[in-house]
């Protein structure tokens, strides 16, 4: 096995993680003279790139593609000295002087001052055949909201029984045609409230103990149907649906942070009140591996200028 390998200097700040928190953290960092590295993973990005036109992004009447969206992104870090290097981390230690020991992979060690962690969440998906290839474009998403308005008068299909698929269904009521709320057991596991709104609206129509089978996207990849299955009986069905939103439940990128930070049952981290800091000082988080909430781009966004700050005048202490 290779020795440990630590790479340049120390770092002012590594900022982990290329979705609009990232993104924003490395402008601000930049524009602050603090040259900061950026490390983007196997999959840059963020979720955005998995999703087709962003209307709800400020500034962009007409929408704007969710990967040109954070490509313009990357360029505006750059243009202000923002490096980037397509490192995966897998831990971050502390040193007694305070430093961070950033470990990518097993033989590679960066030294920082400050870390904003902006690795966000991924989305669970069902784990069937062809789904990585219509996700996000061609019929198949988890973000109502980003997604929702392309299904206008279409019967589209809401998996999972939680409040997000709740607030999920209702929110596409708006839009399409028809919602079935399709749940693996019989039972809402959603708050009350949220699961009698659900029921009693007379767009969307549940079915219960049921689970997607397989996608069926038509000429051009788009989804024509899906095949259900019922859990008690085993009987598979056709469903026609345009459009299928999963909707349970995210998981935040945060198994690498060795204690540093404090987590939640799910594992999002847990910032300080009203700050995006971590309980260890020099470790900032933001966007939606902190956020279980909004989960949207801009508050990503906002959150990665808030941590970019809060490093900055966290740096700016230690020099004076
Ligand atoms: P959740 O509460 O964990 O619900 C996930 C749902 O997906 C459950 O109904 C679960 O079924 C189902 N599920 C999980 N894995 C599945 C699989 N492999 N196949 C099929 N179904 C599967 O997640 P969530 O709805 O995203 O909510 C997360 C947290 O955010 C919750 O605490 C929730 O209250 C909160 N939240 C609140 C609001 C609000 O208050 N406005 C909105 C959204 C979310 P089972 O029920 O059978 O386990």
């Amino acid at each position: 096995m290779s020795a440990l390998v630590t790479l340049k200097g120390m770092e002012n700040v590594i900022i982990i993680g290329t979705g609009c928190a990232g993104w924003t953290a490395a402008i601000y960092t930049g524009r602050a003279n603090l040259n900061p590295l950026v490390l983007a993973g196997e999959q840059p990005g963020g979720q955005l790139t998995t999703t087709s036109e962003v209307e709800n992004f400020p500034g962009f009447p007409e929408g704007v593609d969710g990967a040109t969206l954070m490509f313009s992104m990357q360029q505006q870090a750059e243009k202000f000295g923002a490096r980037i290097d397509y490192k995966m981390v897998s831990k971050i230690e502390r040193r007694a002087n305070g430093s961070f020991d950033v470990h990518c992979g097993s033989e590679v060690v960066l030294e920082a001052k400050a870390v904003i962690v902006a690795t966000g969440a991924s989305a669970r998906l069902l784990g069937l055949p062809k789904e990585q290839e219509i996700y996000g474009k061609n019929g198949l998403t988890t973000c109502a909201t980003c997604d929702g308005a392309f299904y206008r008068d279409m019967p589209v299909v809401v998996v999972g029984g939680g409040d997000s698929a709740c607030e999920e269904a209702t929110f596409l009521t708006r839009f399409a045609s028809k919602v079935y709320l399709l749940h693996r057991r019989d039972e809402l596991r959603a708050s009350k409230i949220m699961a009698e709104r659900v029921l009693a609206h007379e767009k969307i129509e549940p079915i219960w103990n049921a689970e997607i089978t397989a996608y069926h996207p038509g000429e051009g990849g788009k989804m024509e149907s899906v095949t259900v299955r019922n859990r008690e009986t085993g009987k598979e069905s056709p469903l026609e649906v345009k459009g299928v939103f999963i909707a349970i439940g995210h998981v935040p990128n945060s198994g690498f942070l060795n204690g540093l930070a404090d987590l939640d049952p799910e594992g999002y981290i847990l910032q300080i009140p009203g700050k995006t800091a971590t309980k260890t000082e020099g470790l900032y988080a933001a966007g939606d591996v902190a956020d279980h909430v909004y989960r949207q781009a801009i508050t990503a966004a906002g959150q990665g200028c808030a941590a970019a700050l809060e490093a900055e005048r966290f740096l700016a202490d230690q020099e004076g």
